[in-house]
């Protein structure tokens, strides 16, 4: 069971290696996120003895649960769900990472959350990239606002923006909303804010997402199998 965990681990670390070449990313440019919402902590236990680090979690307290299950781990985690305003606090105490924040006031209230011991929190906005009206995320036309202002925030570290396109097969059609987060990324950072991070990639569409500068993917299926 663990060596299995181990092998798919090292198949998506292959996969990463081989996609920075072939695209000609720097070594190493890309991180591994392995999303393990409705795991059990055995699982994520396993992936962290194969020596995967950073895990992210959607839902608030089965992630609760198992962090303290495996606080001796030392685990990096990543909230990568959708945030109700009263869940803010929990999330700025437990987590390293928040990629899903999607309106400044979720900003503003991790910000006035994050205990004072802890570093600031590295944040992400997320996009609403095809514009779907199903979807969560920020439309392109408020981006600008909402990252000077969250850039500004002193317990907050704005770090790039995150999104999770319609989900298509072919490959250059797969690349076409990730070049749009580039180029908004871009602009931003033409814009004064200095961004260093695309939460772009998952199982079905890593390559893409790495062809158009992903920094780091966030990986469910293809680590732990198909969900239930
Ligand atoms: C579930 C999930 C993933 C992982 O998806 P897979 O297709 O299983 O790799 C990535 N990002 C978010 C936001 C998710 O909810």
């Amino acid at each position: 069971m663990s060596s299995d965990f181990a092998k798919r681990w090292q198949t998506v670390l292959a996969r990463i290696r081989d996609t920075e070449q072939r695209f000609r990313r720097p070594p190493d440019s890309v991180q591994l996120l392995a999303v393990s919402k409705t795991r059990p902590a055995t699982a994520i236990a396993a992936l962290a003895a194969a020596g995967q680090r950073r895990f992210g979690e959607n839902y608030l307290q089965e992630a609760l649960d198992k962090m303290a299950e495996l606080k001796a781990l030392n685990l990096e985690w990543h909230f990568i769900g959708p945030i109700q305003a009263n869940k803010t606090r929990s999330i700025a105490e437990h987590f390293a990472w928040v990629h899903s924040v999607d309106r400044l006031k979720i900003a503003e209230r991790l910000n006035a959350q994050r205990p004072a011991a802890l570093p600031p929190l590295n944040i992400c906005l997320e996009v609403n990239i095809d514009r779907e009206p199903s979807k969560h995320g920020l439309d392109e036309s408020q981006i600008t606002e909402v990252a000077q202002a969250a850039a500004a925030l002193p317990r907050l570290r704005l770090r790039g923006l995150m999104a999770i396109p319609a989900p298509v097969s072919d490959f250059e059609r797969q690349r076409q909303p990730f070049a749009r987060l580039r180029e908004l990324r871009d602009r931003l950072n033409a814009e004064g804010l200095a961004l260093d991070t695309l939460s772009i990639g998952m199982s079905d569409d890593l390559e893409a997402a790495i062809a158009e500068g992903a920094t780091l993917v966030r990986i469910g299926t293809a680590l732990f199998g198909p969900r239930a």
